[in-house]
C-alpha cells in the first residue's frame, strides 16, 4: 500500500492503532507512517504559502486591469482596436463620442466609413504599412461625421499580436487637432504677414537710404572745398550711418527671403564652398593675419549650396571678427560623418561667448558688444539659424567667455 495516498486522517487513524499494538514490526511502520505524515505537514506549509502568493498576485492583477479599464473608458482621447482591414473591434466611450456613433453600432463598422475616398486609401495604407512594419506610426486625417462636422485627427497607431484567430490588430489613439490646426493656421498667416511687411520694410527703405548716402557722398567729394570742418563731420556721419543702415536692412531682406524661398536640397560640396570662401576673404584674412586651416575633404552634406555658403560665410566673418584687440584669428574648420548626419564645426580661439548667451546669440539683432569695437547688425546668426533649419539641419555653439568658439551645424548626410 502506497501510504501517499492515505489522507491525513486515515494516517492518523493508522497510526494511534499501531501505537495502541506496539511491537517491533508495529515500531518500523510506527517510523515510517510519522516520516510521512511531516512530509505531509511541509507540503501542506509549502502549499499554503503558494496559495498565498497567488492571491496576492491575482489581487494585484486584478487591480491593475480595473486601473487599465478605467483609464480606457475615462481617457479624454479616442481609442479604437481594428483589424487589419479596418473593422472595428473595440471603441471607449471618447472614440464613441468623437465618432457620433452608438458603441454598438461603431463594432463590425470600418472605420474608412468616417472618411472622405481619399483618407480612407491613406488610412487602409498606414494599416498595412503598422501591421507589415510592426511599427507604431501617425497618420493625419479629416473625419466626415454624421452632424457634418469634418474634425481633423491625429491617429497614433500601433500593432499588437492577438490570438491566432484574431490576426494582427492595430490599436490606434484618435486625437482631435482641429483647435490646434486652426491656431498653427492663424500662427501661419501671422507670420506671412510679418514676413511681408520685414520684406517690404527693408525693400522699400533701402532706396532712399542709397539716395541719401549717394548724395552725402556727392557734396563730401565735389562740394569738399565750399563746406567748413564741422558741416564736412556731420555728412561723413550722415554717410556712414546710412550704408550701416543699408548694411542692416541688405541682412534683414536676407532674412525674410530665406523665409519665403522654397529651398531645394541636394548633395553639396563643403570643401568647394569654403574654398570659395577663402578666396572671396582673401583681403580681411591677409589684413587681420589670420590662421585658417581646413580638414582635407570635408564631408558631402545634403542642404542647398547657395544657403549653405550664406551660413558658412557668416560664421567664418564672425570667427575672424570676434578675437582680442590685436590678436590674429586662428579658425580651424572641420566635418565629422555621423550614422546620418554630418556636424560641420567652425572653431576660433577668439573672445568665447558666455553660456547664458549661446541661446540668445542666434535670435535676431542680439549682439553682445558695441559697434564701435565690433561692428555688426545682429542678424547673422539668425539667419544661420534660418537657413539650417529650412535645410533640416541644427545649429549650435559650445564656447566659453577667453576660450574661442566652437559653432557646430547638423545636416543630413548626402
Ligand atoms: P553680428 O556679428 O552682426 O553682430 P551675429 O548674429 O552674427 O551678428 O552674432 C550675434 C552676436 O553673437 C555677436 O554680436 C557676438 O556678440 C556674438 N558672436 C557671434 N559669433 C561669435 C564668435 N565667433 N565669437 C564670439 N562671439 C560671437
Amino acid at each position: 500500500m502506497d501510504l501517499r495516498t492515505l489522507t491525513k486522517e486515515q494516517l492518523a487513524a493508522s497510526l494511534r492503532e499501531l501505537q495502541e499494538h506496539p511491537s517491533e514490526a508495529n515500531a518500523e511502520a510506527i517510523g515510517r507512517l510519522q516520516n510521512v505524515v511531516q512530509e505531509i505537514e511541509v507540503h501542506r506549509v509549502e502549499l499554503e504559502m503558494q496559495n498565498r502568493a497567488l492571491q496576492e498576485t491575482r489581487h494585484e492583477l486584478e487591480q491593475s486591469l480595473s486601473r487599465y479599464a478605467d483609464l480606457y473608458e475615462n481617457l479624454p482621447i479616442g481609442y479604437i482596436i481594428v483589424r487589419p482591414d479596418g473593422e472595428i473591434a473595440c471603441a471607449n466611450p471618447a472614440a464613441v463620442e468623437l465618432l457620433q456613433v452608438p458603441r454598438q453600432q461603431l463594432i463590425g463598422r470600418f472605420f474608412g466609413t468616417f472618411l472622405d475616398p481619399y483618407d480612407a486609401g491613406r488610412f487602409a495604407a498606414h494599416l498595412e504599412s503598422c501591421g507589415q512594419t510592426g511599427r507604431p506610426a501617425q497618420l493625419e486625417l479629416t473625419l466626415r461625421l454624421r452632424d457634418g462636422a469634418t474634425p481633423t485627427v491625429q491617429l497614433s497607431s500601433r500593432p499588437a499580436t492577438m490570438s491566432a484567430t484574431e490576426g494582427k490588430q492595430v490599436h490606434v489613439a484618435i486625437t482631435d487637432i482641429s483647435e490646434l490646426k486652426a491656431a498653427q493656421r492663424v500662427l501661419e498667416e501671422i507670420n506671412r504677414e510679418q514676413e511681408a511687411f520685414s520684406y517690404s520694410i527693408s525693400h522699400d527703405l533701402r532706396a532712399p537710404l542709397v539716395t541719401i548716402s549717394n548724395y552725402a557722398r556727392i557734396v563730401l567729394n565735389d562740394h569738399k572745398d565750399d563746406i567748413d570742418e564741422e558741416s564736412r563731420g556731420m555728412l561723413q556721419r550722415i554717410e556712414s550711418a546710412a550704408v550701416r543702415m543699408e548694411e542692416t536692412l541688405k541682412n534683414l531682406l536676407e532674412y525674410s527671403t530665406l523665409a519665403r524661398d522654397e529651398v531645394v536640397l541636394q548633395a553639396v560640396n563643403v570643401s568647394e564652398i569654403i574654398r570659395d570662401l577663402l578666396i572671396e576673404h582673401r583681403g580681411i584674412i591677409q589684413q587681420s593675419g589670420a590662421q585658417i586651416s581646413v580638414e582635407p575633404s570635408l564631408p558631402m552634406v545634403r542642404g542647398s549650396r547657395v544657403i549653405l555658403n550664406q551660413v558658412l560665410a557668416n560664421l567664418l566673418t564672425n570667427a575672424l571678427k570676434y578675437t582680442p584687440a590685436g590678436q590674429a584669428p586662428r579658425v580651424h574648420i572641420s566635418g565629422e560623418v555621423g550614422e546620418r548626419t554630418v556636424v560641420l564645426r567652425v572653431a576660433d580661439e577668439g573672445i568665447g561667448i558666455d553660456p547664458k548667451f549661446h541661446e540668445r546669440i542666434f535670435r535676431i539683432f542680439e549682439r553682445l558688444h558695441g559697434y564701435t569695437r565690433y561692428p555688426g547688425s545682429g542678424i547673422g546668426l539668425a539667419i544661420a539659424r534660418r537657413a539650417v533649419e529650412r535645410m533640416r539641419g541644427r545649429i549650435w555653439v559650445s564656447s566659453e567667455p577667453g576660450k574661442g568658439s566652437c559653432f557646430c551645424i547638423e545636416l543630413p548626410r548626402a
